[in-house]
């Protein structure tokens, strides 16, 4: 075992707090700069929410997980390939709540058969041809609900697109989410699902940092952070002290808030109080087939369901006899959740769709309320939220990234860009100190 002995006679350029993918991405733009890099990690396990575990043969990623494609050119950027393929389903549409009322079509026979009227099937092409051409800063402004209040006028049609929104931001809340961001989303809405799961991309990042020196410790516990530039004070749970330039931090803010203490500024502080997570319950299976082979990919239109078949086009196991499916709820955060009952509804879900389900299952593993971001991307003219563009909290050599910052990504593009743009500012600042 290697020693969590730190070597803190040295001080760092940099210290980066999380091993998630966002750190482990900053650091490497960082030691790509020539920088002496230490990344903190709490947990035993490198890739925070982005890691898969080995469950059997099999590699599951913590919920349903696909890259989107505009996440390459970063990890391009730090040494990273990706391998996996676009996922070539069609989609199938659940309609109704209860399972005596629900019925599934599949997303063709929605345009050829009769469950829409004429004017309905108008309306959703319509929607499709003219959202490529809007003005994403124009509707910046406003919500997902204000906009589709405004411009729809099915109620089929509205859940429908609400559907794809929630399959493309993970965010079941058009009152709060931005509509520019939604839009924004839904055009770019091209994915991988990768083979290994995301953990590939974890693996690949820490070994590129290793090679550049980058020095990871994980298993350890910050306590308390101390000073500013240029002399930045870490104070470890065991008492160990490290110093360093700068620090970039990319764990949950409310948490670097606190470790912060008396030193964060009020404007920080007010970013944080105004988040919103977004959270979801998610069943993941391995499973030997699916019962009914005709439905791989499926979206609940007045329930926020999913559901997905990743092995269609990822190689998820080393047994060619298993498959990886993905089963979700995405959760409101207006509406408090119970475990319990959002597991049963998804069973309920996989009954309707694939009856005889649990006898094909090998192993199973229900996640309740996972935080896939830690803030809704909200219209602009909400409060402070401009702030939050930021990756510099207002206290010199101290910078964040992660998923709730930048203005119009989500999810792993949020963080990637934010980690990206946290190291160019953390260079920039270290090279006007060696001048
Ligand atoms: C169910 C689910 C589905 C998702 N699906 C998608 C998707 O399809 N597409 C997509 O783009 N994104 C998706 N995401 C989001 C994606 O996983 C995250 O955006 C991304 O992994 C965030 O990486 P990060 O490094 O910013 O944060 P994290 O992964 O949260 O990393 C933070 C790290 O910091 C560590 N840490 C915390 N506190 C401390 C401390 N005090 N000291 C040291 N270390 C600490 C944590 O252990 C963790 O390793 C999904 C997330 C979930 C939960």
């Amino acid at each position: 075992m290697t020693s969590n002995r730190l070597n803190n006679k040295q001080k760092w350029d940099v210290v980066v707090f999380g091993g998630g993918i966002a750190g482990l991405t900053a650091s490497i733009y960082l030691a790509q700069e020539g920088k002496k890099v230490l990344l903190l990690e709490k947990g035993s396990k490198l890739g925070g929410r982005g890691n898969s575990t080995a469950i059997g043969n099999a590699q599951l990623n913590l919920g349903a997980h696909a890259l989107y494609i505009n996440c390459i050119e970063i990890l391009n950027e730090v040494g990273v390939t990706v391998a996996g393929n676009p996922p070539k389903l069609s989609t199938s549409f659940i309609f109704g709540e209860q399972p005596d009322q629900m019925k599934v079509i599949e997303a063709f026979n929605l345009f050829v058969g009769n469950h829409l009227k004429w004017k309905e099937k108008m309306e959703f092409i319509h929607f499709y041809r003219q959202m490529k051409r809007l003005d994403l800063n124009e509707l910046n402004h406003i919500s997902l609900e204000e906009y589709l209040n405004k411009t729809v006028t099915s109620r089929h049609v509205k859940n429908m697109i609400l559907a794809f929104t929630r399959v493309t931001t993970y965010t079941n809340n058009p009152s709060i989410m931005s509509a520019g961001v939604a839009i924004g989303q839904l055009r770019s809405a091209k994915v991988m699902y990768l083979n290994d799961g995301w953990q590939s991309i974890v693996n690949d990042l820490a070994k590129k940092a290793e090679q550049l020196g980058v020095d990871i410790k994980k298993r350890v516990v910050v306590s308390k952070v101390l000073g500013s530039y240029p002399t930045i004070q870490i104070i470890l749970k065991d008492e160990q002290l490290i110093e360093a330039n700068c620090l970039l931090s990319t764990i949950n803010p409310h948490d670097f808030a606190k470790l912060m203490n008396e030193q964060i500024p009020q404007s920080f502080l007010n970013i944080c109080n105004q988040m919103i997570p977004v959270k979801a319950a998610c069943l993941d299976l391995v499973m030997t087939a699916l019962p009914n082979p005709k439905i791989n990919f499926a979206v609940g239109v007045e329930k926020p369901w999913y559901f997905s078949n990743h092995s269609t086009v990822a190689k998820l196991s080393t047994n060619p006899g298993e498959i990886v499916v993905h089963v979700m709820k995405y959760l409101n955060s207006a509406i408090e959740s119970v475990p319990s009952d959002d597991e049963r509804e998804l069973e309920c879900l996989l009954d309707f769709i694939q009856p005889g389900w649990r006898d094909y299952v090998i192993s199973r593993r229900f996640l309740p309320k996972l935080i896939v971001s830690n803030d809704i991307k909200k219209p602009f003219n909400h409060l402070d939220y401009h702030l939050s563009n930021h990756q510099e909290v207002g206290i010199e050599g101290i910078y964040v990234a992660g998923d709730w910052l930048g203005e119009r990504e989500v999810l792993l593009k949020a963080s990637l860009t934010s980690a990206k743009n946290a190291s160019k500012l953390i260079n920039e600042k270290l090279a006007v100190q060696l001048i």
